[in-house]
């Protein structure tokens, strides 16, 4: 066996996850070599492309993050797709190179809502929309932002960064770090009321206190919540009585429920449904014979006593032209690596991942939301990494095999991961890239007065981040 001191571990994903179990483990093993890896040129993962624009606070824990990687015992690569021999590199070959294999690929993409008409144009996924605003290098440079009339699906925090990003005027944002792609779509859209459908009542809600109340303070926003989509059962008494957090979800609620909504003044609308199940999107056709979105069919439900809601067969239809699921994220395969497609997640036990049979296989482990699903903050992925490099600190104290086939070879036989992927044409990029495009996003944002400005094609961020355009 090895001793920790010559241990290789790669980390598959440059999120807080990954960039938390480098750090655990580079204080739990010290003299470990960590290479942390990401597809994407830039570290970070959702908390640069997922959290808000307009929610600085929680983007300023890149600081942190930073403070993690300057520290030089971390080696960041980007721009390398783990699970792709031409763009990147596979896990079989990670597995020739070091004695551990950490996953923290974390979830990009929208789980599904299996209704009619959701395939509709018109009819979008949040996780797609969260990419497009956050000026994520993989998607579209456009957004067709052309409803006045927009249903969003979910009652978490996600359904309410789409349908805040969504009423906000783009004025309003024209501090935060928004690429003009994102600024220029946001000020052509024709909205008016973005209506969110929860299907339980109001102690079910997901949302965090703190980005309830937030809903209240956006300029020229109306919310509006009903009377009548009140309902309390014993299951709901409960959640109160155990959660500070549902208290004050509900407390918010209901003084906005109390307000007169002939006091209603600004320019756009959010309404707050709740005990509505979605069960169709409807379409219609227009001039050009295409069927589009044009409302959102939804039955009234009611609770069961214990918190969960049943349909009481009254349809409603809201006249919409767009429709946002937010019905939660899903994470996706990493080749070579075994998933569970009905969970969206690397099947493990303690972050020890398991194989067909069920047992862990040596050196393989996941961390984040890969590891136990696409929920909770950024602060829980910190505990969830300390329980997987607890457990791989312990397989290597018990010498269990780490990468049989690994072992050895990595360490000692000279090949450095960055000359093969530069040999095989993939143009990776590192910390002193991040730090090159960190100054001209800056530099970018300084000039309009701004923290920072995103650069958005991969192109041009790998380009600026090897040094080939400076700012
Ligand atoms: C819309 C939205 C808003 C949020 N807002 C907040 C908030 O305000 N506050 C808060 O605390 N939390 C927030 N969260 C939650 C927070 O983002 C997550 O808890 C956290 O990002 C999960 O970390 P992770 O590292 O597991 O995954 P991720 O952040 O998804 O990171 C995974 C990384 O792995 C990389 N990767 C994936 N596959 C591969 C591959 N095959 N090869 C190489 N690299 C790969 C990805 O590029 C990515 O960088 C929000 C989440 C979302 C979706």
């Amino acid at each position: 066996m090895r001793s920790p001191v010559n241990l290789r571990v790669a980390v598959v994903g440059a999120g807080p996850a990954g960039i938390y179990a480098s750090d655990i483990l580079s204080r739990t093993l010290p003299g470990t070599a960590i290479d942390l890896f990401d597809r994407l040129p830039a570290p970070y993962g959702l908390v640069r492309y997922g959290v808000a624009p307009d929610h600085p606070r929680i983007k300023a824990i890149v600081a942190a993050l930073d403070k993690i990687l300057a520290r030089g015992d971390v080696r960041l690569i980007g721009n390398v797709d783990v699970g792709d021999e031409i763009g990147g590199i596979t896990i079989q070959e990670l597995g020739t190179l070091y004695d551990a294999v950490i996953l923290a690929t974390g979830a990009i993409r929208d789980a599904d809502l299996d209704i009619p008409g959701i395939d509709l144009p018109g009819s979008f996924g949040a996780a797609d929309f969260v990419s497009w605003f956050d000026g994520h290098p993989d998607v579209p440079r456009t957004w067709p932002l052309e409803a006045s009339q927009i249903a969003v699906i979910g009652a978490g925090n996600v359904a309410l960064d789409v349908a805040r990003m969504l009423a906000k005027h783009v004025e309003d944002l024209s501090a935060t770090e928004i690429p003009a792609n994102v600024a220029e779509g946001l000020a052509a859209s024709p909205v008016t009321d973005v209506h969110v459908f929860a299907r339980r009542g109001p102690a079910q809600a997901k949302f965090s206190p703190l980005e309830l109340r937030e809903l209240g303070h956006v300029p020229d926003v109306d919310v509006l919540v009903y009377p009548e989509d009140f309902e309390f059962d014993a299951g709901s008494e409960a959640a109160m009585a155990a959660s500070n957090q549902t208290r004050q979800v509900v407390a918010t609620l209901t003084d906005w429920a109390l307000k007169d909504p002939e006091e209603a003044r600004a320019s756009r609308r959010l309404h707050l449904h709740f005990l509505h199940r979605p069960v169709e999107v409807l379409g219609e056709a227009g001039p050009d014979d295409v069927t589009r979105v044009s409302a959102l069919r939804t039955e009234r439900t009611t609770l069961a006593g214990d918190g969960s809601a049943v349909g009481t067969g009254v349809l409603v239809d809201t006249p919409v032209q767009a429709v946002y699921r937010a019905v939660g994220y899903f994470g996706s395969p990493v080749p070579g690596v075994p998933f569970d497609h009905v969970a969206g997640v690397i099947p493990n036990d303690g972050g020890r991942v398991l194989g067909e049979d069920g047992a862990p296989i040596p050196g393989l482990y996941a961390t984040g939301w890969i590891k136990r699903g696409p929920v909770g903050l950024i602060g829980s992925t910190k505990s969830d990494a300390q329980e997987t490099i607890r457990n791989l600190a312990e397989d290597v104290g018990a010498g269990v095999g780490l990468r049989a086939g690994g072992a050895g070879a990595g360490a000692d036989s000279g090949v450095d991961v960055i000359d093969l992927l530069e040999e095989r044409g993939v143009p990776v990029t590192t910390w002193s890239g991040w730090e090159l495009l960190q100054a001209h996003e800056r530099a970018l944002g300084e000039a309009e007065g701004r923290e920072r400005v995103k650069v958005v094609p991969r192109e041009e961020m790998t380009a600026i981040s090897r040094g080939a355009l400076v700012s």
